[in-house]
């Protein structure tokens, strides 16, 4: 479920987000709200009609934006509708996402009484330079603070987002950033590195040289880094991205990798369901007008056939460190990997960028460098 509502605009970022001030303030939040629930309304009946309603959900994710800008009335009353219109399983992950300096401590003790039981915090760094160079809100001790009111309020699954190949990064103050997150003790971190997106404020200081990103090798040895300190302390590196304590897997994530349906609600929300992936309109208007007029607010779509599946599959799998099942894939499609992908496999094979281990596809230490060729191989128009 997407809140696309921050404070202010990041300049690197290309997600579809409006400052809350554009928006008239909190009377635009409750038009979107009343536009969401509308939506979660429809896209129940489209599934009943369909023949494509669920038994349960395993997970409800809502990011944004910044989510924690909503008020505890805002959350409750969106949380409410949405579980008296799917079904969840008991041991729902239900996770929020949260920017530091976002929150009060009443907010905190209603996500726990509304059933959040895990929280997605955009930490980023623990440089305040960097923090202010991203165009973060927060600061550093607002980083300490938020963490202190959310394990008082009972809160002990939390993930941090961390980002490193900043503009005048150097592998010293990753690490740094990376020792203090993990002095912390989260027991999930995501370690994403950043690209300037065409279209970003950043975009264009990098056109007129004036952002200088690390080097290729000093972004490599930050990763390599971050991989050996993590997996020291004894999380597992479960996904190119993402690092897990024991039982602390991202379960949200892990539909997203897999290549199970999921349902996107909100604007610019996308979805995988019964084999069609479609796209929502990223105009906060015309969500709400073809919502009104009773249309659903799909602006793309597409359906995949058997070879596209299969394809997505495998290419979304080798992001995990255990990797795509072979024999799994089989059975879920009837067809087998071999059958379609032979020669891109051979070829990953001899280049020594994916490996075969009981019975998985997985990227190799070097595949994991150069992920994206690795995985673009396994694209085929459908
Ligand atoms: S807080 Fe997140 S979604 Fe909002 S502008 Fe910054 S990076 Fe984008």
């Amino acid at each position: 479920m997407h809140i696309p509502f921050c404070l202010r605009k990041c300049p690197y970022c290309d997600f579809v987000s409006y400052p809350v001030a554009k928006v008239d303030g909190n009377a635009g939040v409750n038009t979107y709200i009343d536009a969401l629930i509308q939506e979660i309304g429809a896209r129940r009946r489209w599934l009943e009609t369909e023949g494509l309603f669920p038994d349960a959900f395993h997970s409800l994710y809502i990011g944004g934006g910044t989510p924690s800008l909503l008020t505890a009335k805002q959350l409750t009353m969106l949380v409410e509708v949405i579980k008296s219109s799917f079904p969840f399983t008991r041991e729902a992950e239900v996770t929020l996402e949260v920017n530091p300096g976002t929150i009060t401590q009443s907010e905190v003790v209603a996500w726990r009484e509304l059933g959040i039981n895990r929280l997605s915090l955009g930490v980023q760094s623990f440089d305040d330079h960097m923090l202010a160079y991203l165009g973060r809100v927060h600061a550093v001790r607002d980083v300490y603070q938020t963490v202190k009111a959310l394990r008082s309020a009972g809160f002990t699954n939390l993930s941090f987002d961390l980002m490193f190949g900043l503009p005048g990064q150097n592998l010293g103050q990753w690490q740094d950033s990376l020792r203090q997150a993990a002095h912390l003790e989260p027991p999930h971190i995501s370690c994403y590195e950043l690209t300037i997106e065409p279209g970003t404020a950043y975009a264009i200081l990098y056109e007129e040289g004036k952002l200088e990103v690390p080097s290729e090798e000093e972004a490599i040895a930050m990763l390599e880094w971050t991989d050996q300190y993590l997996t020291g302390l004894g999380y597992d590196h479960y996904e190119i991205s993402n690092y897990a304590l024991p039982r602390f897997k991202s379960r949200h994530n892990q539909i997203y990798w897999q290549n199970r349906w999921y349902l996107g609600l909100g604007v610019a929300a996308y979805s995988y369901w019964g084999g069609r992936r479609w796209g929502n309109t990223t105009s906060l208007v015309e969500y709400s007008q073809s919502l009104a007029a009773g249309r659903l607010p799909e602006a793309t779509t597409e359906t995949l056939d058997l070879v596209g599946q299969v394809g997505e599959t495998i290419m979304l799998g080798l992001r995990l460190a255990e990797g795509v099942s072979l024999a799994e894939l089989r059975a879920r499609f009837g067809i087998s990997a071999w059958e379609i992908w032979e020669p891109e496999i051979q070829r990953l094979l001899r280049q020594g960028l994916v490996e075969l281990a009981q019975g998985c596809l997985r990227l190799t230490a070097q595949g994991l460098l150069l992920a994206n060729r690795v995985q673009s191989a396994f694209l085929r128009s459908s």
